[in-house]
């Protein structure tokens, strides 16, 4: 299986290069936040749940996401690999991961950070709130979330560089040029694996 974790700060890219990635690679993507919004939209007891922690642009709990997970990974049973976006985001998500897929005999094979400079993810989001509407891309909400970045995902990076599996792709270029320096990243290691 090929698994992989594609992480960085809020409006640096991840949801655009993770369908890159799916349609490449065939694997199954999930997104945490796609997942939150579709139960929000059904007003489901999660979504009531999680609605509050978006809006006020904190991380939904660690127990409730890691269920949510745990969940998806066991309905997907016969997959090639996953795409992990916007999941692992605090460091006992990135435990729990791990062990998630321990027991299924897998592992995590990179963390593509995606690296953009605040400037420019503060004014992606405000555009994406003006286009797109979302909840959480107003100005206020934007300051808090990067702010949440900095000091529970953040710490990630190190936890992943220790294992050897952190990759750092420069996230401030034309999409294709984005897609083209994972895709060395993740060729090279697939043919290391063999
Ligand atoms: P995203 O679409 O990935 O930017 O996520 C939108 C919001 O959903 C975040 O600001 C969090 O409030 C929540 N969220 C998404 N993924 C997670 C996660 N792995 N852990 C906690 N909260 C999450």
């Amino acid at each position: 299986m090929l698994n992989i974790a594609i992480f960085g700060a809020p409006g640096c890219g991840k949801g655009t290069q993770s369908e890159l990635i799916v349609e490449k690679y065939q694997l199954h993507h999930i997104s945490t936040g796609d997942v939150l919004r579709a139960e929000m939209e059904k007003q489901t007891k999660l979504g009531k749940l999680a609605e509050g922690y978006i809006q006020k642009g904190h991380l939904v709990p660690d127990d409730l996401i890691i269920k949510m997970l745990a969940d998806i990974l066991e309905s997907n049973p016969n997959e090639k690999g996953f795409i992990f976006d916007g999941f692992p985001r605090t460091i006992t998500q990135g435990e729990a991961l791990d062990h998630l897929l321990r027991d299924k005999n897998e592992s995590i094979i990179a963390v593509l950070n995606l690296d953009v400079e605040e400037e420019i993810l503060t004014e992606r989001l405000s555009k994406r709130g003006e286009e797109q509407g979302r909840c959480d891309d107003n100005p206020e909400i934007i300051r808090k979330r990067l702010e949440t970045y900095k000091v529970q995902t953040e710490p990630l990076i190190a936890y992943y560089k220790k294992q050897g599996k952190h990759f750092t792709v420069k996230g401030n270029k034309p999409v294709n040029d984005v897609f083209e320096n994972i895709r060395e990243i993740l060729d090279r290691l697939i043919y290391q694996n063999k």
